[in-house]
């Protein structure tokens, strides 16, 4: 059974389905999508040897090895230039997504959709996709197994986008939502602010620059779950 938290990366995906995962470890993704939809192809990307075998294995026992390519290469490394019109990174922290995206930025050229689960620091994500002209199109945030994830999905649009310091901080969609899974995360992150804080007012040379954002961070969670 595929987690919550990849099928719900699975929905976002736009037919016809040609996509690359990477980071794709045992392949589930590439091989839950390419079973339900028959016209389904993907390339599962693996730069680490245990997870690329990992995937091989899962996309034979499947018998997908037609439609899913398992590839083994540091992050878009694995595709060419057009090659795939979507691309899912999940489970990793923003600032890899980050460090994949800006490594080959030239394939890249006729990816129209980017789904990105970033574990952490998903503000980071959300900033390169301003930059990059990708916008947030949808946004989900899940719970499973004691743990939050956001799923940020955006297409390609060519136009200089604007987010605001909020938006990039809580989400667009996520800030207009403010589903029970949403407050849960940030009266958790409010309590992470406060203690760190309180931790860097102690230390000699207190980091008077960093305690400022993050009590300018907690105001506005303060505002926003009020
Ligand atoms: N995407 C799957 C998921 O969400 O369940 C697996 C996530 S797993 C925690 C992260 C995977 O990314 C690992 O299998 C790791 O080997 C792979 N990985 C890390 N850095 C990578 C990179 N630069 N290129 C390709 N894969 C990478």
């Amino acid at each position: 059974m595929l987690s919550k938290r990849l099928q719900v990366l699975a929905t976002y995906l736009q037919s016809p389905v040609h996509f690359a995962d990477i980071g794709s470890d045992h392949a589930y993704l590439p091989c839950y999508v390419c079973s339900k939809d028959l016209q389904a192809k993907a390339v599962a990307g693996e730069v680490n040897q245990g997870p690329y075998e990992r995937a091989i294995q899962t996309v034979a026992d499947q018998e997908l090895a037609d439609r899913i390519s398992v590839r083994k290469g540091d992050g878009l490394a694995v595709i060419s230039p057009g090659e795939v019109r979507q691309l899912t990174i999940a489970g990793m922290g923003g600032k890899l997504i980050c460090q994949i995206l800006n490594n080959d930025k030239d394939k890249l050229q006729g990816v129209e959709r980017l789904i990105l689960q970033p574990n952490v620091d998903a503000p980071l994500v959300r900033e390169w996709l301003q930059t990059h002209q990708y916008k947030i199109v949808a946004e989900e945030i899940i719970e499973e197994d004691g743990y939050i994830y956001e799923v940020l999905i955006s297409d390609y649009t060519g136009d200089n986008l604007y987010l605001t310091d909020k938006e990039i901080l809580f989400g667009p969609f996520l800030l207009e939502k403010q589903n029970d899974v949403f407050r849960l995360k940030w009266k958790k992150e409010m309590d992470k602010r406060n203690y760190l804080i309180n931790q860097m007012k102690l230390a000699t040379t207190a980091p008077e620059a960093k305690i400022t954002q993050l009590q300018k961070e907690c105001r506005w969670i303060q505002e926003v779950l009020a």
